[in-house]
């Protein structure tokens, strides 16, 4: 195994190691779903189709997520 090998594999490993601190948060709330549909947790609005494609754990709508990671900056 050469040095590039090393490098890639090392990164790999940060990388599944991140992904799965991420998978374990403990802060991660569940989902609330009212008559069959996703819902914001903090604003009971439906959380966009195309939101939870993209992230299926996805608890609360755009908007409120950004107010979340705004106040829980730092
Ligand atoms: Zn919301």
């Amino acid at each position: 195994m050469d040095q590039f090998d090393r490098a890639q594999k090392l990164e790999q490993m940060h990388r599944d190691r991140a992904i799965n601190a991420a998978k374990r948060r403990p802060s991660q709330q569940q989902p609330m779903v009212i008559d069959g549909i996703r819902v914001c947790i903090d604003c009971l609005d439906d959380i966009q189709i195309a939101r939870l494609k993209h992230i299926p754990d996805a608890v609360r709508c755009i908007s409120c997520q950004q107010d979340y990671e705004r106040r829980n900056v730092q």
